[in-house]
């Protein structure tokens, strides 16, 4: 069957459609500036060039309007007609306590996943706008929604507390959620399957390491501890996020520089991380090139997000008394091969040894340790809107 997967932000949708048996994408692209005086429709049929289409695209339903015209279009569609599409998935960031699982969207869940708003006001807002627009286009057809943090919903309260009053998540619920769960949930599995261990029976640490960044640690499957916390500011050191800081840190720039905390977020989520530290990029491309010609802040940002990846590393190694296998993914995790090495220098206490000329692969499946290895290391290449459509195809 197709399915369409929806990731709707605040001024942005990508969609894939893709078909469940052959597990292929037929069409992805994306929506952008929606709302903005010109928008952009990029879609890519497989196989095929992409096409730029510029509009306006007022709102979210005219944005999803002119994907289902593009899919259906004569010159450039992948299906004849709207009623191929059998399904509808929707990435959803936050689902709070309410779930831990998938869930196909009825009224009520509309209702809890409105109720979840506070705990992510740029995303989960969004995301029901796109739920919405898509049930006011495509009546009649399931739709399902698919949250970044159900996941971690596994977690022990150990690992999701935090060292405040009891009240606090008992009033407020503040504690830590976890992200990237569906990429964490779909690379832990794949990995396993790669490594041939028995998902059931393993200790699986997966490195997301991309734009944003977090470290997961699976145990028998389930995620056990995860670096991201109540938001996804927390943890690895990021593109543009700062990750863990001491929190007085707060203060102490608030008083220096008389700056209010709408400002000191801002600072922490978007000029910070090995952008802020290197005041090059947050691409890992343009950090590389400065590093190799011989840009210092770029060094010392490099440095510092690799050690912080590797003392997660030992944390979770720590949390489940042991590693079976070491998973690297997305942007970064899948293409730097620097970052890898270098994360698994620090590793030699866990006998890992690395392959540096099988280290040089990028985006693919790849074993990066000895076949006798204890701990094996690899990259696995994530893919969000395929374990979507799974999600969406069995639920229905
Ligand atoms: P993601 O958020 O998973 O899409 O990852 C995006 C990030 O991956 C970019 O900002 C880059 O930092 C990184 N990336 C993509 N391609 C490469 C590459 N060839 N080498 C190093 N980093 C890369």
């Amino acid at each position: 069957m197709k399915v369409l997967v929806i990731n709707c932000g605040s001024s942005s949708l990508k969609y894939q459609l893709i078909d469940s048996d052959t597990e292929q994408a037929l069409a992805v692209g994306i929506c952008e500036r929606i709302g903005l005086d010109v928008s952009y429709l990029k879609h890519t049929p497989a196989g095929q060039d992409k096409i730029t289409i510029e509009t306006k695209m007022e709102n979210h339903e005219v944005a999803i309007k002119m994907v289902l015209d593009a899919l259906t279009d004569e010159k450039y569609g992948v299906i004849k007609s709207l009623d191929e599409i059998s399904a509808v998935g929707h990435r959803v960031v936050h689902g709070g306590e309410k779930f831990a699982s998938s869930t196909i969207i009825d009224d009520e869940v509309v209702k809890a996943i409105e109720e979840c708003n506070d705990l992510a006001p740029l995303h989960n807002p969004a995301n029901l706008i796109g739920i919405r627009a898509c049930q006011s286009l495509m009546k009649g057809v399931p739709m399902v929604a698919v949250f970044d943090t159900a996941f971690h919903q596994t977690m022990p309260p150990k690992a999701y507390l935090y060292g405040l009053p009891h009240e606090y998540y008992d009033n407020y619920k503040i504690r830590k959620y976890g992200f990237h769960g569906t990429s964490h949930s779909y690379v832990s599995k794949r990995a396993a399957e790669f490594c041939g261990l028995d998902l059931e029976n393993s200790k699986i640490i997966v490195n997301h390491l991309g734009n944003g960044a977090s470290i997961t640690a699976v145990l028998n499957g389930k995620s056990i501890d995860t670096s991201m916390g109540f938001t996804p500011l927390a943890g690895l050191v990021m593109g543009t996020r700062s990750g863990d800081i001491d929190p007085s840190i707060i203060e102490y720039i608030s008083k220096k520089e008389n700056k209010n905390i709408d400002e000191i977020m801002n600072l922490l989520n978007k000029q910070s991380g090995v952008w802020g530290m290197s005041n090059v990029s947050s691409d890992f491309r343009d950090l590389n090139a400065a590093m190799d010609s011989g840009n210092e802040l770029a060094i010392t940002a490099f440095e510092v997000f690799v050690y912080r990846v590797a003392k997660y590393i030992g944390g979770y190694v720590a949390a489940m008394n042991g590693v079976d296998a070491i998973a690297f993914t997305a942007g970064v995790g899948e293409n730097d091969w620097k970052v890898r090495e270098m994360v698994c220098e620090y590793l030699g206490y866990l006998g890992v040894t690395i392959d540096k000329e099988k280290n040089m692969a990028r985006g693919e499946e790849i074993m990066l340790t000895a076949p006798d290895s204890k701990v094996k290391v690899c990259i696995i290449p994530t893919n969000e809107e395929l374990a979507i459509a799974r999600e969406t195809v069995a639920l229905l």
